[in-house]
């Protein structure tokens, strides 16, 4: 980098813009344009990110910098008619860091800088204020010495203290000048005796050392485990800002306040934020005395009030966008200390996006970026009413953990998932609370309202499987007892709460209450689901702005959005929510209750005809389920799968049935039947199921087994064609790994097809295609197209196959160490590894496409439904994604937004 010799490290506040946030971090590229607006933004410069990357590679600053800055400084004094330090008016100035992304006190910042023994007096002179000028250099001191220096800052605070307790006062207010002397000489000493050497005099040498500091604490541990958690990439460095010091402690006339341009919870225009008379930033922070609204600036200051109005409406214009700042009034002169554009509700963020369309300041397309999938996704969690969920009668909180999944959810308590599936099948709602949960929980779970753990993190079995489910979750909630043996949990005040007790779980906050808070359902589904019209009268402005949104993303988006849908309900809701089809259809599920047993039947036969008369049983059953299924969605595709799962998963427990062979041998009762079953698991018993003898395998090793149900698709389409529908199926063949399974399958299934068109003289289409779930499907995938019409990517099981991990064994174990370590920045389950199973994934589809051109190309698993997954397939060209239904509205709104960015990079 250094031997670059144009490269320049330091930019005053005039050369910046707000597109420079690389180089000069999301606070100088804010500052510099602000000052190019002609707003008063008190001068400075910022030294760039790049010369604190130098910094932390080589150890060194750039060898330039030195330079650089006395060249800025020099400037700075020369604009500002004084000297850093100079002893009889000093100039002074603040050191702040400020990265690309927002890192709040995660880095450091040293105010007051170019104070000294004497200086400290020309302050005073010129501020006629001697209070002020030592209580700044007593905050030097302690700003300095604690990030600079390295010293304890409770050895400033107790050092304070003692002089407060020796004048008999509470607050540093009551403080005069002497006494403030005071502090100094004890702060000074402090440091002495700490760092072993003087508080620097030298004002330039502060300044250095306060710059140095601050490229530090780019990698201090606070902030590299809030890099992480925040997915913030560790190499950006920040950017290092000497701005002149401003002062709103010099007396009534000066004061200090933080604004929204708008309100960051509705997104309505009006005068939003908070006021301190006579004080600093930090005394705003720290919450010493009381602000007042902005709106009573108005009354104290009533030019600078009006000033500040006309600066934030110029903000708002130029940034097209809701903008919070920081300001400050120095005897009635009013400086910009910071903007930025502010942080906002899930809600605001959709209102003040069709606000700013309405308003002309942006197009469609900008306000579809002013969104996202994670925002409306939170708006369609029912919630616990905001009034009573602090607490009130009837409900109380008996603990808090981990809000990891959103929604509000109230049952009655039950600790195991048998007692979940049955309560719930009578009717009752539960919540399933587990020390934590494993696969074995997975029926409690889906029959469960919410899930409760007192172990694990955001990235547990519970967490991870909630999410997937759209179901509230609260994990890790430590202070709650778990007994599950005796069906009980104890608080930590002692309270026990016994199965059958009703408990309210706030997956959003991480609250639980014993007792039931009031649910309100999201008005943002009840619009989805078709309940709530945009165009009615009582239809919120939140609902009429989601649905202005997401038929801008709908016109835009190239993806088309399919469900992950086995059932003719879910198709229904699924095509409320705008699904385009199913993409994927579990025929495993159809396999299940009373079904089982002739599953079981066909896994014992012994012979040709008592399987297929098993199969024949199955038949019209699965036809039925396809008929509803095709109604649900006629017109539109339906991708069915065959079956998927290994066999035994059909069949008993192999320890219980174990029991009841024995038991049953011991009491000599007739036990044939469970005997042959037992027998039936232990043969199919596999170490690892998920490589065992499953999909593809499957159909090929039971003879009947796919042709049965490819029957079922296609007399079922035939059924449907006659009663004058539409249905579009499309058959998928699962773990397919090289092309011959699939030809193999296919003229199987063809013969059957053919068959059920001369039965029924109905000319039946039916696609045929497979699953991309294999990393050797994926490298053959030219191969497979021959065979294929269509590709679906099980980026499930592709995930698992590529890191040679299994997801319900690897979530509870040590996904939480490697998100610590930083070796993810997110679970792969969750958001698409695009180095990886991406790349695999990329290079298919291009594969695929140069065998067959018209190819139709999706996925199914379940980063179908993850925003940054969405982005990334539409990038990759796919035709559509397909996720279970409630995340459709997500997936359609993001591929909305990547089309119209893709659409806007194209422009540029
Ligand atoms: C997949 O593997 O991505 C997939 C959709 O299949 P399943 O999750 O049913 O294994
Ligand atoms: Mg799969």
């Amino acid at each position: 980098m250094s031997e670059n010799n144009d490269q320049k490290f330091v930019y005053d506040f005039t050369e910046g813009n707000r597109d420079l946030k690389d180089l000069l971090g999301g606070k100088g590229a804010n500052l510099a344009e602000m000052t190019n607006l002609g707003l008063p933004v008190p001068p400075g410069f910022t030294i760039t990110t790049e010369a604190c990357k130098v910094y932390l590679e080589s150890g060194s600053e750039p060898v330039e910098l030195r330079d650089e800055v006395s060249a800025h400084l020099d400037a700075l004094e020369r604009k500002m008619g004084k000297k850093l330090g100079q002893a009889d008016d000093p100039l002074l100035v603040s050191v702040r860091s400020g990265a690309k992304f927002s890192m709040p006190g995660m880095m450091d910042t040293v105010l007051n800088i170019g104070l000294s023994d004497e200086s400290v007096v020309g302050l005073a002179r010129q501020a006629d204020n001697e209070r002020f000028a030592w209580d700044s250099y007593r905050r030097l001191i302690q700003m300095f010495g604690k990030t600079v220096l390295d010293v304890d800052g409770e050895l400033f605070e107790d050092a304070l203290d003692e002089v407060k307790t020796a004048k008999k006062v509470a607050s540093d207010t009551d403080l005069d000048a002497a006494d403030l002397k005071k502090v100094v000489e004890r702060f000074k000493e402090i440091v002495k005796a700490q760092t072993g050497r003087d508080f620097p005099q030298d004002p330039r040498e502060q300044m250095d050392l306060a710059i140095e500091a601050v490229f530090n604490s780019w990698n201090t541990d606070r902030a590299k485990l809030y890099r992480r958690q925040e997915r913030i990439p560790g190499d950006l460095g920040t950017a290092v800002n000497v701005c002149s010091m401003v002062f709103g402690n010099l007396g009534p006339d000066s004061g200090t306040g933080v604004a929204f341009t708008r309100d960051p919870a509705s997104g309505h225009q009006g005068v939003y934020g908070d006021y301190l008379q006579n004080a600093q930033g930090e005394d705003v922070v720290a919450g010493i005395r009381n602000t007042v609204p902005l709106a009573d600036l108005e009354s104290i200051d009533k030019t600078s009030y009006d000033r500040l109005m006309h600066i934030m409406e110029t903000l708002e214009t130029h940034y097209k966008d809701l903008c919070d700042i920081e300001f400050t009034i120095e005897r009635g002169q009013l400086w910009m200390l910071q903007t930025r554009v502010g942080k906002r509700t899930a809600g605001a963020a959709f209102r003040i996006a069709t606000q700013l369309v309405d308003q002309g300041l942006i197009d469609e397309a900008e306000a579809l970026q002013r969104v996202n999938g994670a925002q409306l996704a939170q708006l369609m969690f029912p919630k616990f009413d905001d009034d009573y969920a602090g607490g009130g009668k009837g409900a109380e909180q008996i603990g808090r953990g981990i809000a990891a999944s959103p929604g509000a959810a109230v049952g009655k308590a039950v600790f195991d998932s048998y007692t979940a599936v049955k309560w719930s099948r009578s009717g009752e709602k539960v919540i399933l609370i587990r020390r934590e949960t494993n696969p074995d929980d997975l029926d409690g779970m889906i029959a469960a309202e919410g899930i409760l753990t007192s172990r694990g993190g955001k990235t547990s079995h519970a967490a991870v499987v909630a999410r997937g489910m759209g179901k509230t979750c609260v994990c890790g909630a430590e202070e709650l007892e778990v007994d599950t043996k005796r069906r009980r949990m104890t608080t930590a005040d002692g309270q026990v709460v016994e199965e059958g007790d009703v408990v309210s779980i706030d997956g959003s906050t991480g609250r639980v209450y014993l007792g039931e808070v009031p649910v309100v359902p999201s008005p943002v589904v009840e619009y989805f689901e078709g309940r709530m019209h945009a165009g009615a009268d009582d239809a919120d402005e939140l609902v009429q702005a989601v649905h202005r949104i997401m038929a801008y993303a709908d016109r835009v988006r190239r993806l088309r959005v399919r469900a992950n849908a086995d059932n003719a309900e879910d198709a229904s809701r699924a095509r409320r929510f705008g699904a385009q089809g199913i993409g994927l259809c579990r025929t495993e599920h159809m396999f299940l209750g009373e079904r089982r047993q002739y599953v079981e039947r066909l896994i014992l036969a012994d012979t040709d005809t008592e399987r297929e008369d098993a199969l024949k049983a199955l038949l019209p059953l699965q036809k039925q389920d396809f008929v509803e299924l095709f109604e649900a969605m006629d017109g539109l595709p339906v991708t069915v799968r065959l079956l998927d799962p290994p066999l035994h998963e059909f069949l008993p427990d192999i320890t219980e049935l174990s029991v009841r062979v024995a038991l049953a041998e011991s009491r000599k009762e007739p036990h044939e039947n469970d005997l042959r079953l037992l027998q039936a698991v232990h043969r199919l018993h596999e170490q690892n199921p998920m490589l065992g003898l499953r999909g593809v395998r499957l159909g090929l090793v039971i003879p009947g087994l796919f042709t049965m149900q490819v029957r079922a698709i296609a007399e079922a389409a035939a059924q449907r064609i006659d009663a004058k529908g539409d249905p579009r199926a499309e058959i998928m063949i699962p773990l397919v790994g090289t092309v011959q399974e699939l030809e193999i399958v296919r003229e199987e299934a063809e013969q059957v097809i053919e068959e059920v068109r001369a039965q029924t003289g109905v000319d039946l289409k039916l696609a045929l295609g497979t699953m991309i779930e294999l990393p050797r499907a994926a490298v053959t995938a030219g191969q497979i197209a021959e065979a294929a019409e269509f590709f679906s990517f099980g980026t499930n099981d592709l995930t698992q196959t590529v890191w040679g991990f299994s997801r319900d064994d690897v979530e509870a174990s040590f996904f939480t160490a490697y998100l610590e370590k930083g070796i993810f920045g997110v679970s792969p389950f969750e958001t698409i590894d695009k180095d990886g199973v991406g790349a695999l994934v990329r290079s298919a589809v291009e594969a695929g496409r140069a065998t067959r051109p018209d190819i139709k190309l999706g996925v199914c698993g379940e980063h179908g439904g993850d925003p940054e997954s969405v982005h990334f397939f539409h990038e990759v060209g796919l035709d559509y994604v397909s996720c279970s239904p409630f995340r459709i509205p997500v997936a359609r709104l993001e591929a909305g937004r990547a089309a119209a960015e893709s659409k806007g990079s194209d422009s540029r």
